[in-house]
């Protein structure tokens, strides 16, 4: 087993053997989890509330992940730098209603890793869990850590959507920042999630993040989302977690973009977190699918558009691209789905899924799991592909 204090003696990570599984986990209950208790795994795996009580006081506002993020630049041994959107120069760089949006960068990689949350306002732990992992990337001395910093540059998005957020809803409101009331009147609900094609950015959140995503170039993406309640097909056990790539392995798009390597890649990258949190009592995981058995393949979709290499108004040119996956917590905050008790386990979930997959990454484990083994992931038998661009597409 890894040592989790670095001995000097030792080899460097990245000469070791294979990682042992262990090793995240120490690293997961070493650090505090900000919002709550990280109690040890559970053999029950339901944890999302199905009694409509959804406490959202102690849900992270705007403002909150502001303080935070301007806290761990502050007290961070490894160099966190908090900015906006305006400071990092965008031409459109705050929210529809004029909030500003807000990244942190950490780590000193050629490669660059994007890691975003809380597109969806009502979706609130991708915020939680991005933050406690920038934390640790800030703070934590170990050499997992180290390689972590040495391999990767981090952007980390806590909050993409802060209008949302406030509002407690999925979407942002087109705005008029001088009236201060809705564009037209009447609200216009944009999906930032579905907005990131030829003929969107509607929406000033969509412009100001995709322009920023140009200057970075990354190599590797996450987002972090929240589903509904959601039973495992066949077991009938509660999923606190699905896996998810919003075009579809093997489907009418992925198997055609960078020769095959995105279809590869993002299976290997989510049958690793796969293998790696199924030990965990507390987490059940199983495939991300909609309509109970379709796969997604939606062009719009922010990390969709990221491995399409969308040239978006010439500022992708070269048509840079890159493989992403996602992650669904189940429960959300709108419809009163989100346990309150549940919240420690929740975002632990994802801590625990994004350092699992980046060490993957950065040790060469992920680029080694079997891509085949995606179907060995919890999930309906696939029906068709729910796509943004012709309906269902049957399997064909
Ligand atoms: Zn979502």
């Amino acid at each position: 087993m890894i040592p989790q204090h670095h001995d000097p003696a030792t080899p460097r990570p990245s000469d070791r053997p294979r990682r042992r599984r262990r090793t995240a986990a120490a690293l997961a209950l070493a650090v505090a989890l900000p919002l709550g208790a990280a109690a040890p795994a559970a053999a029950d795996a339901n944890f999302p509330s199905t009694e409509g009580r959804t406490n959202i006081s102690s849900i992270l506002t705007a403002d909150d992940v502001v303080r935070e993020l301007q806290k761990l630049e502050r007290t961070s041994r490894y160099g966190v730098d908090a900015f906006t959107l305006a400071e990092a120069g965008m031409e459109v760089s705050t929210s529809e209603q004029g909030r500003d949006l807000w990244v942190a960068t950490v780590g000193s990689g050629e490669e660059h890793v994007w890691l975003q949350g809380r597109i969806h306002g009502n979706e609130p732990y991708g915020t939680d869990a991005l933050l406690t992992l920038l934390k640790d990337l800030g703070t934590n001395g170990s050499a997992e850590y180290e390689l972590l910093r040495e391999k990767f540059t981090f952007h980390v998005i806590p909050m993409y959507n802060p209008d949302g957020a406030e509002a407690n809803i999925r979407h942002t409101v087109l705005w008029d920042q001088v009236s201060g009331a809705p564009e037209g009147g009447t609200p216009q609900r944009i999906d930032l999630n579905r907005d990131w094609t030829a003929e969107g950015f509607a929406a000033d959140e969509s412009r100001a993040f995709y322009e920023y995503w140009t200057t970075v170039d990354p190599s590797w993406g996450v987002d972090i989302h929240h589903q509904g309640l959601k039973t495992e097909h066949g077991t009938g056990d509660d999923v606190t977690l699905s896996l998810g790539i919003s075009l579809a392995p093997g489907g009418p798009t992925l198997p055609g973009l960078a020769d095959g390597a995105y279809d590869r890649l993002t299976r290997q990258m989510n049958v690793h977190v796969y293998d790696e949190l199924s030990k965990y009592g507390s987490i059940n995981i199983d495939r991300y699918q909609v309509g109970g058995s379709y796969e997604i393949d939606i062009k719009g979709g922010v990390v969709s558009a990221m491995m399409l290499g969308l040239d978006h108004d010439g500022l992708n040119p070269e048509g840079h691209s890159h493989p992403v996956v996602f992650f669904e917590t189940s429960g959300n905050s709108s419809d009163g789905s989100l346990g309150q008790k549940a919240r420690g386990k929740s975002v632990r979930q994802n801590v625990l899924a994004l350092q699992e997959l980046l060490l993957g990454l950065a040790t060469g484990e992920v680029q080694q799991e079997d891509p085949e083994r995606w179907d060995e992931i919890p999930h309906a038998p696939v029906t068709g592909y729910q796509t943004d661009y012709a309906g269902v597409v049957p399997v064909g």
